[in-house]
Formats: C-alpha cells, structure tokens, sequence
C-alpha cells in the first residue's frame, strides 16, 4: 500500500515514521497516526466527522494556531478516506 503524507482520520502530517499508528503486527501505518489508529484499530472507534472535526481544531487552538487556520486545516476532513462513503 502506498503511504498517505498524512492521516487518513484527522489530517495530521505524517512526516516522521513515529507520528504513525501500528498495524496488528505492529508496523507503521501506511494511512494514520498514532492519535488515530493503534494495532489495527482506531481508538475512537464511534466518533463521527464532526466530533473529529472539533478535536482536531481544539488541538490546533492548543498548540498556537490561530481558529480561522484550524478551520481551513480541517475544512477538507471529510475528504480523507476515513470518512468517505462506504
Ligand atoms: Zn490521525
């Protein structure tokens, strides 16, 4: 599989080998990061787009960046392959 320049759940850049999650066996994940996805499982199972939406962009606010730019980082999430359409 082709490795995603970044998360496939939240949009974080994945631009070290460690900011990605483990697969099963416990390789790096080709898709998402560790704040997404452990062992072969996201860890918020259940959380819809929106909740996702709000983390990432509280996430952001805590680390500096300003609201309008956490709104544009997350504007396209839902175009990440975690939340297209079945
Ligand atoms: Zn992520």
């Amino acid at each position: 599989m082709k490795e995603s320049a970044k998360c496939q759940s939240c949009g974080m850049p994945l631009k070290k080998p460690e900011d990605r999650g483990t697969e099963k066996n416990l390789e790096n994940s080709p898709m998402y990061c560790k704040h997404c996805y452990q062992e072969g499982e996201f860890i918020h199972k259940e959380i819809t787009l929106e909740d996702m939406r709000t983390r990432v962009k509280q996430k952001c606010v805590e680390m500096g960046i300003p609201r309008w730019l956490a709104g544009l980082l997350t504007r396209n999430m839902h175009k990440l392959e975690r939340w297209k359409p079945q």
